[in-house]
């Protein structure tokens, strides 16, 4: 991605302009063949959007996504086509995302008859078996003739997980595909992915706004944190969570609950000065985080920062060396 950014318009209710909502901004990110990255951020800071354009289902208002060199936007449409069906977007709502009327193997069948994967019926029928096996879905016959409601959440996001792999993606970006379904069954689809990737060498990129998952999930990766609509930090997983030096992602490390506060004498304050995140249809100036930021200076208010190589890591903001290194605080 090449200095993507995306504006929506929003329509004013009485006749007035409409109002821009820069839902992300100067977005600069590459990704390669089989990695696995997390991108991490709060509600309504941009994350899902960015998914959906390297998807290819938005196109960005300015900016270039490049596939292998070329512009996906200035594809032919069977390239455009190929790019399409070589990144699959797997959504949250897995009831919204399945059609209520088609049985798993009408839904399953569908794409890969029309992308002419398979000749006859016969073949559908076999490699909708072989996808339900990948999935865990077994023994894959008493799904066939089950309707999306007939199903658990967890049943249906595996579902959705082997439609995505139907049209042998290379990359499947993943928006927050268990934040809907049981806890007790999240880790079996975050084991699935992890099963996708390493046997089929599918690239994910797992949209999140729990740190929890993220670690999990691409512990061997990369993490791309965002606050209202921009890059703030990223690097390894690894190398991020070892040192995180953006004050946003620090006050988020610092939300997470540890197991047992008393015993481990943990200070619950968070290192913000408010709890509330601007509106992203009216982002702050300079750098956007700097009404909630406790290092904030002149400077912050008017200079928006540039994503940097600092250490291991590549961060945003003015005044790295002088944010104190993160630790969970204790008392004394
Ligand atoms: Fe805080 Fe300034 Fe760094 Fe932004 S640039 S995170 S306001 S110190």
């Amino acid at each position: 991605l090449r200095n993507i950014s995306m504006i929506f318009e929003q329509k004013s209710e009485l006749f007035g302009k409409p109002t821009p909502i820069p839902a992300m901004t100067d977005i600069q990110l590459s990704f390669e063949p089989g990695e696995i990255v997390a991108l991490v951020g709060e509600s309504g800071c941009g994350k899902t959007t960015l998914g959906k354009v390297v998807t290819g289902l938005h196109k960005p208002t300015r900016g270039q996504l490049l596939f292998q060199g070329k512009d996906i936007w200035k594809m032919n449409k069977g390239e455009f086509s190929e790019y399409r069906q070589g990144v699959q977007l797997v959504q949250q709502d897995s009831y919204a995302a399945l059609n209520p009327m088609r049985t798993i193997f009408q839904s399953l069948s569908d794409p890969i008859m029309q992308q002419k994967l398979v000749n006859s019926r016969k073949e559908a029928y076999d490699r909708v078996c072989e996808l339900l096996n990948t999935v865990g879905l077994t023994p894959p016959e008493q799904f066939l003739d089950k309707y999306p409601h007939q199903m658990s959440g967890g049943q249906r996001q595996r579902v959705l997980m082997a439609r995505a792999i139907s049209l042998r993606p290379k990359l499947i970006v993943a928006d927050e595909p268990v934040s809907m379904i049981d806890v007790s069954l999240r880790m079996a689809i975050l084991q699935l992915m992890s099963t996708l990737n390493k046997k089929l060498g599918i690239a994910f990129i797992y949209i999140t706004h729990d740190l929890a998952t993220a670690r999990y999930i691409a512990q061997h990766g990369r993490m791309v944190v965002m606050y209202l609509g921009k890059i703030v930090e990223q690097g390894s997983l690894h190398d991020v969570l070892a040192a995180p030096k953006h004050p946003y992602l620090q006050a988020l490390l610092s939300a997470v609950p540890v197991p047992n506060p008393r015993i481990a004498k943990v200070k619950r304050e968070l290192p913000l000065k408010s709890l509330d995140m601007p509106s992203i249809s009216n982002p702050p100036p300079g750098c956007a985080f700097h009404p909630r930021c406790l290092y904030a200076d002149l400077t912050c208010e008017q200079i928006a920062p540039s994503l940097l190589p600092t250490g291991r890591t590549i961060v945003s903001c003015h005044h790295v060396e002088k944010v104190p290194k993160w630790t969970i605080a204790t008392e004394k």
